[in-house]
């Protein structure tokens, strides 16, 4: 989809402007942040002709809170440009970032994404927002609505509603202040990665991890790998096969054993004083180690997977993933995103099937499980070249197919692209879809000519709704 026009302000008060202008000739904006949602659709609107509200110039730091350990920034901070200036403030404060470093802190965030530090819910690590609505109030939430408050971004809490999760993936107003806790740095670090022989193996992984995790003894988003998700940062697909469909099992063993990788690979971290470290470790040790075949590794040399899973882990953002792209060429890249819950047997069953729908449409499974807090973020990553039609119609019918798929066998997505969102919010049908009604009702509501953001993650304003 194509925007007919982009405005790109420096202030509220601009915004405000602008959308004094769209609401009285009914102009539909696509709100971005800055602007690399890539994996859900990168930047472009829903639909062509809409009028780009671009605030990447909004990217000032405006607080940077070393005592209470957060940060309050406008949308268009990248993590990279907050990292920056943590460094170069003499801060001790880690930022958590989302695999790509040029990821904005609040868009990803208002996603609902995740990153790799003990910080890794991004949306739960968010405290206090200001607001600009359709009709060009400012609205401030938490604590941030009390005149003259000291504590916005160090409680979530109020009196009344808690507000903050409407605005995001939704298109109820345009966020222009965002606070983000930050983690202060830990006396000790302790990274590391098992790597697993067997496809199996992923039910006893996750039987094992969801004890580490709800008790905190890993107390970051540990992931497990898939091999060929791995080995895309060191290699490519045509240097071991260049016939079509998935790949044959004796490539994928010459992989792993060529570059020393498991059929999963698994990235945590354990953070503070040594000696809690070195126990907690031993926790984890018998726990993961338990499993047939696992191989520990502290550290590997010239693996720039390791590497940057090492750095992200520590709040250091890059774009080293991004080799990904490589792996098959033509950079097309379609994430779908169910969520399961810390089951060792709902995480193989969700697998099983993914992978078979994978296979049946030509393509490999490439993807990772990343655990929260009490649920799994499985993400599969469905590459393609973009030059090859036949290829990029197989991607879209297979996410189609997949998202109805995991819908009857209860998992829902947490984020998607843009393709897929009225898809994706038809199977939130509990009694008839009474969610999304409240969601159009608001929209209604607040937005009645329209012009936020039409069609983002299916919600839909009144005039556009029999047409969408
Ligand atoms: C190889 C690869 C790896 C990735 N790894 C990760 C990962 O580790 N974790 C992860 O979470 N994602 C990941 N992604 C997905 C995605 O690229 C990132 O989440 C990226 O940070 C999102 O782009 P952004 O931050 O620039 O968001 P933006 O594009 O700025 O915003 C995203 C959406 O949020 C809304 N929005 C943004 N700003 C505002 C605002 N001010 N007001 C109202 N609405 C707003 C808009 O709807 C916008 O479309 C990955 C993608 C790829 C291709």
């Amino acid at each position: 989809m194509l925007p007919s026009a982009a405005v790109a302000p420096d202030g509220v008060e601009q915004i405000q402007k602008i959308l004094a202008v769209v609401n009285a000739y009914k102009i539909p904006v696509w709100t971005i942040g800055t602007g690399r949602n890539f994996a859900y659709g990168g930047p472009a609107p829903r639909k062509s002709g809409y009028v780009m509200l671009d605030l990447r110039r909004m990217n000032r730091v405006i607080e940077v809170n070393e005592k209470y350990g957060y940060a309050l920034v406008e949308p268009g901070v990248s993590y990279m440009q907050l990292y920056r200036h943590l460094r170069q403030i003499g801060s001790k404060l880690w930022i958590d970032p989302a695999a790509p470093a040029w990821g904005g802190v609040m868009g990803n965030a208002l996603e609902h994404g995740a990153g790799y530090t003990p910080y890794g819910d991004h949306f739960v690590m968010q405290c206090g927002m200001e607001v600009v609505l359709a009709d060009g109030e400012i609205v401030r939430t938490g604590q941030g609505a009390l005149a003259g408050s000291k504590h916005w971004q160090v409680t979530k809490h109020v009196a009344g509603p808690h507000f903050d999760g409407m605005f995001t993936q939704s298109n109820f107003g345009v966020v222009t202040k965002m606070g983000i806790w930050l983690m202060p740095e830990p006396p000790g670090y302790k990274p590391f990665m098992i790597t697993y022989q067997k496809e199996e193996d992923l039910e006893a992984i996750f039987e094992v991890t969801r004890a580490l995790k709800v008790n905190q003894i890993i107390p970051n988003a540990a992931v497990a790998v898939d091999l060929l998700w791995e080995a895309s940062a060191k290699t490519t697909r045509r240097h071991y096969y260049d016939g079509k469909g998935p790949l044959p099992p004796s490539i994928r063993a010459k992989i792993a054993a060529d570059h020393d990788l498991g059929m999963w690979n698994y990235y945590g971290a354990l953070y503070g004083p040594p000696p809690v470290i070195e126990n907690n470790w031993k926790v984890v040790e018998d726990a993961l180690m338990s499993i047939p075949g696992a191989k520990v590794h502290f550290d590997r040399k010239n693996d720039p997977a390791w590497d940057y899973r090492v750095r992200l882990m520590r709040g250091e953002p890059n774009m080293t993933e991004f080799s990904i792209m490589n792996w098959i060429g033509g950079g097309g890249h379609i994430n779908f995103s169910p969520i399961s819950a810390p089951s060792g047997s709902e995480a193989l069953a969700q697998y099983k099937l993914i992978k078979q729908r994978c296979n049946d449409h030509g393509f490999d499974y490439i993807g990772e499980f990343l655990v929260g807090w009490r649920d799994m973020h499985h993400i599969l990553m469905i590459m393609y070249d973009r030059a090859d039609e036949t290829m990029r119609k197989s991607a879209y019918d297979l996410f189609g197919l997949l998202v109805d798929e995991a819908a009857e066998a209860g998992f829902g997505e947490y984020r998607t692209h843009l393709a897929f969102m009225d898809q994706i919010a038809r199977t939130y049908k509990h009694n008839d879809g009474a969610l999304w009604d409240l969601h159009h009702r608001l929209k209604d509501v607040l937005d009645p000519n329209g012009i936020l953001s039409p069609g983002k993650q299916g919600i839909w304003p009144k005039a556009m709704r029999t047409t969408a």
